[in-house]
């Protein structure tokens, strides 16, 4: 089962983006986005309409929780509300969606342009208010320490 859901998120969970990820029936996180049932294209975050052909014969969908680390960067200054140094790129999944992402794994697996990456629910920071947890999706490098 690919995929790691953080443990202290329930669905009382608060997300980063409502909507954008979910768990699903086989306990493994599920990112949600939309496609089009005239044209195909598959977006994320969800939208109402196709970004491609402006249909909106659109639905929701789960993409794939596994994909390909195309750029990325290391972090040694903190936006506010991030610890420092964290790593951070873009991801490709198999669908054709591009999507910005912390990367976790980073400290213990090679970090390189086409990487594999898997999908986790986990906390991504904090509400600067009230100081809940707010969750979200990160991918996390393959074939680093502590792979199952
Ligand atoms: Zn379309």
């Amino acid at each position: 089962m690919a995929g790691r859901v953080h443990p202290a998120y329930d669905e009382s969970s608060r997300l980063v983006v409502d909507g954008s990820i979910r768990v699903a029936e086989d306990g493994a996180p599920a990112l949600v986005g939309t496609e089009c049932n005239d044209c195909g294209f598959v977006v994320f975050p969800r939208r109402s309409f196709c970004r491609n052909c402006l249909s909106e014969t659109v639905a929701d969908v789960d993409l794939s929780r596994e994909g390909e680390l195309r750029t990325y960067t290391v972090a040694h200054t903190g936006q506010e509300g991030f610890e420092p140094p964290y790593a951070f790129g873009f991801v490709h999944l198999p669908e054709g969606v591009r999507l910005y992402s912390l990367i976790e794994g980073w400290e213990s697996a090679t970090m390189a342009v086409g990487a594999p990456v898997e999908l986790t629910l986990d906390e991504i920071t904090r509400d600067p208010r009230t100081d809940e947890p707010l969750f979200g999706h990160k991918f996390r490098l393959l074939g680093g320490d502590g792979d199952d």
